[in-house]
């Protein structure tokens, strides 16, 4: 089969080029050869992470692989058949567990047998989804479309110490169910997950109280974990809908007072509660590929971010589909068909 060429700068020239290629590459049987991988970002080239999800691609179909070296801006990679079985990686560093679980995650979709997959590293990183938001947004609405998933969260890990391990059991989609996500219903409830790690348990009651003081009533959950899984200090808010449920995270950082660390995350709760749309940014970004797999769907989020234009790009370059883009009110409706 003919070999896609792809330039990793694309967009803002981040890693989910390289991600989405390796989970289409898989499911579709093409190769594909990248040049000038995360040529945006301040460290450019295959980190520990990408390095991990391409490793893990290349364990699933049996792959030959050239370029999968530390900082290589290059990568050529020739999928094979894709194969159930029960996969075991470690990232080594903080890297983000849940980031090499969703490259992997959808070619697992397509093997010839159910699997499961184990990652070690971060499972709470700034930029990536949090294992929580997979396990509490993501994973209900795979299932609405047809997936069978079971991601748990073994053991936490946070920069830079890493040693966190998420595990997830999956096996080949029978019949896909396209998703329509364009209304959200009313809040149902809404709740305060607060995690610590080596840090005093009151910095976490001091977030939750203060995000509760921006959203009003929410349950709290306080996790205080035994202080090798850290140091970390996370906040996470969850906004349960009958259609979908969001989660915003908020990282403490040495130095920054917990009410600041809480009104970040509340900021981002109280905007999405304000637009009306069932799909924040970064989960659209993470309904794209399945969506696009189940050959059809759509669903209504908040932005048209660059990181969605791109990963849509990639997608169309692989599979016969198309997106689309309506704006509506403070609003915008992405389709594939
Ligand atoms: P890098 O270039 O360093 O690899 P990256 O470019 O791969 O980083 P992005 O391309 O920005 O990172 O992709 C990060 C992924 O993590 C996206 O799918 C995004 O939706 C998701 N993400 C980032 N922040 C959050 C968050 N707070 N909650 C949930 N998901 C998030």
């Amino acid at each position: 089969m003919e070999c896609l060429e792809l330039d990793g700068s694309r967009g803002e020239g981040g890693g989910q080029i390289l991600r989405t290629a390796l989970s289409l590459s898989m499911i579709t049987g093409t190769p594909f050869a990248i040049e000038r991988i995360r040529a945006g970002r301040k460290k450019p080239g295959l980190l520990r992470q990408h390095l991990t999800a391409v490793q893990a691609a290349a364990a699933v179909c049996g792959a030959e692989v050239e370029g999968a070296v530390a900082g290589s801006q290059q990568l050529r990679f020739t999928p094979g058949p894709v194969r159930g079985g029960d996969y075991r990686h470690a990232i080594g560093s903080a890297g983000s567990s849940t980031l090499v679980l969703q490259t992997v995650l959808p070619a697992l979709w397509f093997a010839d047998g159910p699997s499961t997959l184990r990652v070690s590293g971060g499972t709470h990183n700034p930029a990536a989804p949090p294992a929580d938001f997979l396990i509490r947004s993501w994973q209900p609405l795979l299932r609405r479309m047809g997936v069978t998933l079971d991601i748990q969260l073994l053991r936490h890990g946070f920069y830079p110490a890493g040693g966190g391990e998420v595990l997830a059991a999956t096996a080949p989609v029978a019949a896909w169910q396209p998703l329509r996500l364009n209304t959200r219903g009313d809040l149902r409830r809404q709740a305060a997950v607060g995690v610590v790690a080596g840090v005093p348990a009151e910095v976490a009651k001091r977030e939750m109280q203060r995000a509760a003081g921006q959203l009003g009533v929410l349950d709290e959950e306080l996790r205080v974990l035994p202080s090798n899984e850290g140091p970390g200090n996370v906040l996470m808010l969850v906004l349960d809908y009958p259609e979908v449920s969001e989660v915003f995270t908020a990282f403490g950082e040495r130095g920054v007072p917990a009410e600041v660390v809480a009104d970040r995350a509340a900021r981002e709760a109280r905007l999405f509660r304000a637009s009306g749309a069932p799909v924040g940014e970064y989960l659209a970004d993470q309904l794209l590929l399945p969506m696009a797999l189940a050959g059809q769907g759509s669903l209504t989020t908040t932005v048209l971010s660059s990181h969605l234009r791109t990963n849509c790009e990639v997608i169309e370059a692989f599979l016969p589909v198309r997106f689309s883009f309506e704006p509506l009110e403070q609003q915008v409706r992405v389709s594939v068909a």
